[in-house]
């Protein structure tokens, strides 16, 4: 977890706007959760854009996994889809959330060259063409988790036309916009790229950790269509499905977003500090590069500064990682993602000795 250097005295402001607000008194939202929070997050995702605008809807969710969890279920009970491609590696939970879905295919894409230390997109385009038809495919829409790798623009556009050219169904799942680049509509650039594209989709949008409102539980599962005609089947569809799982979504860390995305001179302070935040993890990524180089630590480092978000894919194998655990006490996944959020001015020199300790 990060905490954002300007984030406390931003939401002191808000928060305290918001408690003396009557308004708030622990009533119940309604089931899709807050119009004005649905509003802004839309409008966040498509830059203001009225033509897709028109032809979106959102429901709030519990966090970028309600969204996850929400859309999956209405892609498995309603529209009986059976297949999910996920990325090989992927967020752990997709495939749990599918295979709690009891989504009877569940299938791995390449994503990740191991060797190579980056996007493996010939296997991955060529995966993704052996997909069966009526296929669902989940994208991180930036800052990779696990591997902290995204294609880049021209890589995403021969994603697209194989989804297209294979009829997949598009589900986005961002949750680290401004995370990777630092600028919250650039991290969004893919999915307005496939919305451009005509595809319809679902993205499932995060507010834990741009806004820094991890516990709140704050997220939105957006939906793009061809024609606004469907949006009020959808919107009946989700209710009904919401109404099952959540009844209804928590107040207090919707009203937050709600208030800064829907305020210019607000959404303008967020998105510095976001920048600043973005900013200082690619700062450390070029601080624990430069050290890891200037100690000869043997292999290549960089991927490091060629990866983005909060991730890196170190390419520390499982033995390597047991051994900064247990004899150097600094703690990683056993796949040798680092959280770089962690990594400061004062302890990159201690990690990068230890990295080369655990690799000599
Ligand atoms: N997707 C990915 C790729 C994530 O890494 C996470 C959080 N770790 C989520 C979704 C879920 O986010 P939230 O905490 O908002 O449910």
């Amino acid at each position: 977890m990060f905490v954002f250097p300007n984030k406390v005295c931003m939401y002191v402001k808000i928060e305290s706007a918001i408690l003396s607000n009557t308004s708030l008194l622990h009533e119940y939202l309604p089931i899709a959760g807050s119009p004005k929070f649905r509003e802004g997050a839309i409008n966040l995702l498509w830059g203001g854009d009225k033509e897709l605008i028109a032809r979106s809807g959102g429901v709030q969710a519990l966090g970028g996994t309600g969204a996850l969890r929400l859309g999956l279920e209405f892609l498995r009970s309603r529209l009986h889809y059976e297949t999910v491609y996920v990325s090989k590696p992927t967020w752990a939970n997709h495939i749990g959330i599918c295979k709690s879905l009891l989504y009877p295919n569940i299938k791995e894409y390449k994503y990740w060259d191991d060797k190579l230390r980056c996007l493996d997109l010939d296997n991955m385009l060529q995966d993704l063409n052996a997909a069966p038809d009526r296929s669902v495919v989940l994208l991180h829409a930036c800052a990779h988790n696990p591997t902290g790798m995204d294609p880049t623009a021209e890589q995403w556009h021969r994603i697209a036309e194989v989804v297209k050219a294979k009829k997949m169904f598009v589900f986005f799942d961002c949750a680290y916009q401004g995370f990777s680049s630092g600028d919250v509509d650039l991290d969004v650039a893919a999915v307005r790229l496939f919305a451009k594209l005509g595809f319809e989709m679902f993205v499932a949008q995060s507010f834990s950790k741009n806004f820094g409102l991890y516990s709140e539980r704050v997220g939105q599962l957006t939906y793009l269509v061809q024609s606004a005609d469907m949006l009020p089947r959808l919107a009946s569809n989700f209710s009904t499905i919401v109404r099952q799982i959540w009844s209804n979504p928590p107040a207090h860390g919707s009203a937050i977003v709600s208030a800064v995305l829907n305020d210019q001179v607000l959404t303008n302070e967020w998105k510095e500090t976001v920048k600043s935040m973005a900013g200082r993890i690619q700062a450390m990524r070029r601080l624990l590069f430069d050290r890891l180089v200037a100690l000869k630590t043997p292999g290549t480092w960089d991927h490091i500064v060629k990866q983005n978000g909060m991730f890196s894919f170190t390419g520390l194998d499982a033995n390597q990682a047991d051994y900064l655990i247990n004899t150097h006490h600094i703690y990683l996944m056993k796949d040798g993602r680092i959280n770089m959020c962690a990594i400061t001015t004062r302890n990159v020199d201690y990690v990068a000795e230890c990295i080369h300790d655990a690799v000599v």
